[in-house]
């Protein structure tokens, strides 16, 4: 059952598979190395909900691709509004650390 959830969760990301942080595209079959983040309560996302949006990460003064998650998707479930892809875990670390700022702030605003 937990197999089940994350392949059709990878299924659900795979036409965004380059990397948020390096923008390497993350070939089919590799492991991506994601992670969720919440967007502020302001933000207006609903209408992005499956889809990519670019979002503005003050500390690395640059936009990243995030993932809006699918309203009934298990990251959504798991309080997750936003999914970020990554192609190594230094990439993902990296941009863990990037947003960190951001999301101290009370959550990533997609612009
Ligand atoms: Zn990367």
């Amino acid at each position: 059952m937990k197999r089940r959830v994350r392949e059709t969760f990878e299924r659900q990301i795979s036409p965004e598979r380059t990397c948020a942080f390096c923008s390497a595209r993350i070939p089919a079959g590799h492991e991506v190395f994601g992670f969720g983040a919440k967007a502020r309560p302001d933000a207006d996302i609903e209408r992005y909900r499956g889809a990519g949006i670019k979002i503005t990460v003050g500390s690395l003064k640059r936009q990243v691709v995030a993932i809006v998650t699918g309203r009934d998707s298990p990251a959504a479930r798991a309080g997750h509004d936003l999914y970020f892809a990554a192609c190594s875990e230094s990439c993902a670390n990296a941009l863990k650390a990037a947003l960190e700022e951001d999301i101290k702030g009370g959550g990533l605003l997609p612009t």
